[in-house]
């Protein structure tokens, strides 16, 4: 934050990404040598009568001269910037925010995005210098944005759409969380389970949180998201139990409980 500062830069290009994003690039020495993925700009739109506050924008690349940023027109301001052509000059302050922390030894770095959301993550990617696994999403095939770029850093990419026109049909994150469960279980580090299954009972419970949920409750959102923790990664069985014969001869007696429990109440309905 203490290096921000407002620069007058020069539009070098705007090229159309897709059906429906705009890449732009700006000539930007004092931004762009400063930059770090994640971090991100505010620009202000130049033509854009009475708006006085500027759009923030994740910086999408940057080679310490030019930097450029992906967008995709939602609103006035940015149908205002698809008009910025070569020579055109806008004001940006930045760089703004911290960045992404570091991706520490040994840890596969992972990034998950959707649409535009793709924007600060190729930077970062571009910037690591060592692979990782990029989920990419988007509504349809046209918003999945730069999979091949990713794949030529060495990245494995997987893809979800909300129409299944390419990739699992879906969301991204849960694409994310069902790859999550089937390597960690490959790695041992869970037991083999039905990996979507398993997600749809976390997410279940996790989405549910908001039903029940008060501020200000008896427990508030650290204790309850320790405890979820706890209760996700140790189920109700005695630690040590769950991958063992106790686990199965748990699930016997309760599946033979809740028999005895039918065959009694079938019992009970017999004249
Ligand atoms: C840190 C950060 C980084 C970002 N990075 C990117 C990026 O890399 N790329 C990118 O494309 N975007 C990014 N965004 C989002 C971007 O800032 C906004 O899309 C942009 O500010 C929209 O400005 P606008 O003037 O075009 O839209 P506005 O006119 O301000 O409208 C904003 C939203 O409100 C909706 N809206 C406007 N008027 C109405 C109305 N009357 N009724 C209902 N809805 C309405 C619009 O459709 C739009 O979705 C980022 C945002 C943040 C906070």
């Amino acid at each position: 934050m203490a290096q921000m500062k407002i620069e007058q830069a020069r539009v070098v290009r705007q090229t159309a990404v897709g059906s429906s994003y705009c890449l732009l690039e700006l000539c930007a020495p004092s931004t762009a040598e400063k930059v770090r993925p994640g971090q991100f700009v505010h620009v202000k739109i130049p033509r854009l009568d009475g708006a006085v506050l500027r759009r923030p924008f994740s910086v999408f690349r940057s080679d310490g001269v030019n930097l450029s940023i992906l967008f995709k027109p939602v609103g006035r301001g940015t149908d205002a910037m698809t008009a910025l052509r070569e020579g055109d000059e806008v004001s940006l302050l930045g760089p703004l925010g911290n960045g992404f922390p570091p991706c520490a030894p040994g840890m596969v770095p992972i990034v998950v995005a959707g649409g535009y959301g793709v924007a600060p993550l190729l930077f970062f990617a571009s910037r690591l210098g060592r692979a990782g696994v990029a989920f990419l999403g988007g509504a349809t095939a046209a918003d999945i944005l730069f999979p091949e770029e990713f794949q030529s850093l060495g990245w494995e990419v997987r893809v979800a759409t909300g129409d299944g026109s390419r990739g699992v049909k879906g969301l991204v994150t849960d694409a994310f969380d069902v790859w999550l469960i089937e390597k960690g279980s490959r790695q041992g580090c869970f037991r083999p389970v039905d990996p979507k299954m398993a997600v749809m009972a976390l997410l279940g419970s996790i989405n549910w949180i908001a039903r029940w949920y008060r501020p200000g409750g008896p427990a508030g959102a650290e204790e309850v998201t320790r405890k979820f923790i706890d209760l996700f990664m140790g189920g109700l069985l005695p630690r040590g139990r769950a991958q063992t014969g106790a686990h199965r001869t748990a699930s016997g007696v309760a599946a033979s409980r809740l028999r005895i429990a039918g065959g009694s109440r079938a019992a009970r309905r017999e004249p």
